[in-house]
């Protein structure tokens, strides 16, 4: 296993040693063909010029002597080429020996010219015939001197100079790049493996300008505060079961032992109390049920075509005698003659405008205002529940869809058992349908339902 920064470490100088490589190759082939054409041409003009200079000599004396042309032989020597005249056939007149060129110092300091020795044969013309030949010999097809080899050899060296200062930068900056990556990735892993171990808190602050990592930063963080909130929410769970469970138990306990003892007296009025708390207990459970089949998938549901004016209004007209018990208004608000048909579960629905209803009245003072109002904007159903009651604390307002979650005003003062939201968002869900809310604290609160219409 290699760490992320490494392993990009690695890749990066591999790739950057084999671009450097290529480029290096390709450079030296080019700049040796340009070069060596180069010479190429250079030496035939050479061989042109030492031709004329003989067909000049022949020209001026008319036929060969043993030293024509020999004055050519120090120039000869000093550029480590030999010549050889013969006459028209190809009888030697004079030969420089090779093996004078092989002995010369400075020669067998150049390692391409210990090559073999080629010889190249040009006719001397005169008047259109031949008159003679000149060989010219030397130890490489191409000549060069010191001061070539010199070029060349400065020129390899650049590229070596480039090649090791251009992988000097890439190495500095493959560190820093996978600085980069590896760093922030670190830390996130880091995180994962601490919330992974039980450790919620773990979170972290690190500053990327990469895009994934910056995601994963927040996602890792989003992942830490939902794993704090659910570990929060299963703690209270059980509490919460515990005591909802625990407080209808001890009253029908208590309140039965004293009826046993002869301390309560055993009338209608002591047994309807009794029975309101056994019907508490049965709420309880009923509404854990109906949240066991949701959260289990295991609910079925009938849609079909439901008119959600006709729905609200009876509903409305349902909670007459709760209303009328804390004297709250309740002011339904729509247009009659419009459409206000969603294909939905006519008693899901119902159970969720219940639900919002109970905790609007649950939830306001005496004498409070609630209301109901059923608009449709384009191709979208919109119903709201507004009341003027205790609202809700901005702390709570992201969790209160929440299993089992309760504001902590409402936890010791009213009754509840943190449902009701639950239930009602995991219907609109099956419905495609969204909820939002909006309270402010001691002035109200206000839920939003979105539906799509069908006609
Ligand atoms: P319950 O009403 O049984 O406590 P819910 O799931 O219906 O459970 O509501 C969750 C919490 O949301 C409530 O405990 C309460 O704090 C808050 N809440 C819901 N509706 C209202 C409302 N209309 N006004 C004020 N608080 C509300």
């Amino acid at each position: 296993m290699y760490s992320i920064r490494k392993k990009l470490s690695i890749i990066i100088l591999i790739c950057s040693v084999l671009a450097a490589l290529l480029t290096a190759i390709f450079v030296n082939v080019t700049i040796n063909n340009k070069f060596n054409k180069y010479m190429v041409d250079i030496q035939n003009k050479r061989n042109n010029r030492i031709v004329q200079y003989f067909e000049e000599v022949y020209k001026r004396d008319k036929k060969w002597a043993s030293n024509s042309g020999s004055e050519m032989k120090h120039e000869a020597y000093m550029s480590d080429y030999c010549l050889t005249l013969l006459d028209s056939n190809k009888k030697m007149i004079w030969m420089m020996d090779p093996n004078d060129i092989k002995g010369k110092e400075h020669f067998k300091a150049l390692s391409n010219k210990s090559g073999v020795y080629i010889t190249n044969s040009f006719p001397i013309k005169y008047n259109g015939s031949t008159v003679g030949y000149i060989e010219i010999g030397q130890y490489s097809s191409v000549l060069l001197s010191t001061e070539d080899m010199n070029f060349k050899l400065s020129i390899n060296k650049g590229i070596g100079a480039s090649i090791f200062l251009s992988l000097l930068i890439v190495i500095i900056i493959s560190l820093y790049i996978s600085k980069q990556f590896s760093v922030p990735i670190r830390e996130v892993s880091n995180i994962s493996v601490n919330l992974s171990n039980g450790d919620y808190n773990s979170r972290t602050n690190l500053k990327t300008d990469i895009l994934e990592i910056e995601k994963l930063k927040s996602s890792i963080n989003t992942l830490g505060e939902k794993l704090k909130h659910q570990d929060l929410l299963r703690k209270r769970l059980i509490s919460d079961i515990s005591h909802e469970i625990r407080t209808p138990l001890n009253i029908l306990q208590n309140n039965l032992e004293a009826m046993i003892d002869g301390i309560f007296p055993v009338n209608t009025e002591q047994l309807a109390a009794l029975n309101d708390e056994v019907i508490r207990f049965g709420k309880l459970l009923n509404n854990l049920n109906t949240l066991k089949k949701f959260e289990s998938e295991t609910i079925s549901i009938n849609k079909e075509k439901v008119p959600l004016n006709e729905l609200l209004s009876s509903i409305c007209d349902d909670f007459s005698i709760a209303l009328n018990e804390k004297n709250i208004e309740l002011i339904y608000n729509t247009k009659s003659g419009k459409n206000y048909n969603i294909f939905g579960d006519t008693d899901k629905l119902k159970q969720v405008f219940i639900n919002l209803l109970s905790n609007a009245i649950k939830f306001s003072n005496y004498s409070g205002k609630i209301w109901v109002n059923l608009t449709r904007v384009k191709e979208e159903i919109i119903v709201s529940i507004r009341d003027t009651g205790i609202g809700i604390q901005k702390e709570d307002l992201p969790f209160i869809f929440e299993r089992l979650y309760r504001g902590d005003k409402s936890r010791n003062k009213i009754e509840g058992s943190g449902l009701g939201l639950t239930i009602v968002k995991d219907i609109l869900t099956l419905h495609s349908a969204s909820i939002n809310v909006e309270s402010e604290e001691g002035k109200g609160s206000i839920f939003t339902i979105r539906f799509k219409a069908i006609n």
